[in-house]
């Protein structure tokens, strides 16, 4: 299939939510479809902390992001050329996100204009825009998102909107929200940035990977998510569950022969038990390993049954079922998560 306007992706919408803002859409890019909404699991350096390329693979990932703001000083640019950029040196065949400063923009195959931290005023984020516009030799190849930037400023924000709409972009991200603001004025901002995007692009909301917020953004309108978050914590011995997370290190798995999640299918549910991945926290680095796979695997599977729900027009009632398992009663929902959800009219039972 072409991509329209020069760009190297297409973007379907296949079903959208009659309640919410949630959509389900096929994202067809250089190396392969992707499902959204989609969670993305993050490397750094070219390396995913904790899983294997042809893990993530089976785990069945279409997509993981790349940090090439490290990559551009670690391995460097002369040893990325040599391997065949960041897809032969990750040894990873299918699509990766990088995070590129403009002058770097020809480096990936995918890339987003990502200004330099903390968070640039609305004109300097148009500005490097333009310039990383400007700066793309392969827009056939590469995809450059906008950045939607603003802090918390709703008239920042839609100042950004407005002029980043404008311009020929195949999607747009949103960021500056995931600074640990609070998650009142967070979902304020990724409600007014839907709002103001077009429906047939597709929206990114950067260094976001907690289930609930993934859930609801998703009922915000977002489709595409990153975090360290799951990676992260497993090598804490967090592992993440429908109902929250289990301390694996903790003393009261020690004898608990079940696995992680009875239902999970992942590698590590299918072969080991809590006690001994508990176990092998006290002396080897597997433990972390085997939580890792986990944790990814939850993540993509969570977001799998999201776009199923949208899919078969269910996700008003996904949403009911995932907030019951994870938070038990009503008194126990983020306060945030429920006015959210009220704005997309659902009331929480
Ligand atoms: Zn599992």
């Amino acid at each position: 299939m072409a991509a329209p306007r020069g760009h190297a992706l297409v973007y379907r919408v296949l079903a959208e939510c009659p309640i919410t803002k949630a959509r389900a859409c096929e994202l067809t890019l250089p190396h392969g479809p992707v499902k959204t909404p989609v969670f993305m699991p993050v490397g750094t350096q070219g390396t995913m902390k904790g899983i294997t390329a042809d893990q993530l693979r089976d785990l069945g990932c279409e997509i993981c992001l790349g940090n090439t703001y490290h990559l551009g000083m670690r391995p460097g640019p002369e040893v990325m050329k040599k391997v065949n950029g960041l897809h032969g040196f990750m040894n990873w065949d299918r699509n990766l996100l990088t995070l590129l400063f403009p002058v770097k923009c020809n480096m990936a195959t995918w890339c987003t204009g990502r200004p330099p931290p903390p968070h640039p005023p609305p004109e300097i984020s148009i500005r490097w825009l333009d310039r990383c516009l400007a700066a793309n030799k392969h827009p056939e190849k590469q995809n450059l998102f906008a950045i939607i930037q603003g802090g918390l400023d709703a008239q920042l924000r839609k100042k950004c909107l407005e002029e980043m709409t404008k311009r020929n972009v195949p999607g747009f991200a949103i960021g500056g929200l995931s600074g640990g603001e609070e998650k009142d004025h967070f979902w304020k901002m990724v409600t007014l940035s839907t709002d103001h995007l077009p429906r047939d692009k597709p929206r990114y909301l950067m260094g976001v990977g907690y289930a609930t917020d993934l859930v609801v953004c998703v009922a915000l309108g977002c489709d595409m998510f990153d975090c360290v978050f799951p990676t992260r914590t497993a090598r804490f011995g967090s592992a993440l569950v429908p109902w929250g997370s289990l301390q694996i290190k903790s003393k009261q798995f020690a004898k608990d022969f079940q696995p992680i999640d009875k239902d999970c299918k992942c590698p590590t549910c299918q072969r080991y038990t809590r006690a001994y991945i508990h176990a092998l926290f006290k002396s080897d680095t597997a433990g972390m390993h085997h939580i890792t796979v986990h944790n990814i695997a939850y993540q993509l599977n969570l977001m799998r049954s999201v776009r199923e729900s949208i899919l078969k027009g269910h996700f008003p009632q996904f949403i009911q079922d995932f907030m019951k398992i994870m938070y038990g009663t009503k008194d126990k929902y983020p306060k945030w998560a429920v006015d959210a959800l009220e704005t997309v009219n659902i009331t929480l039972n």
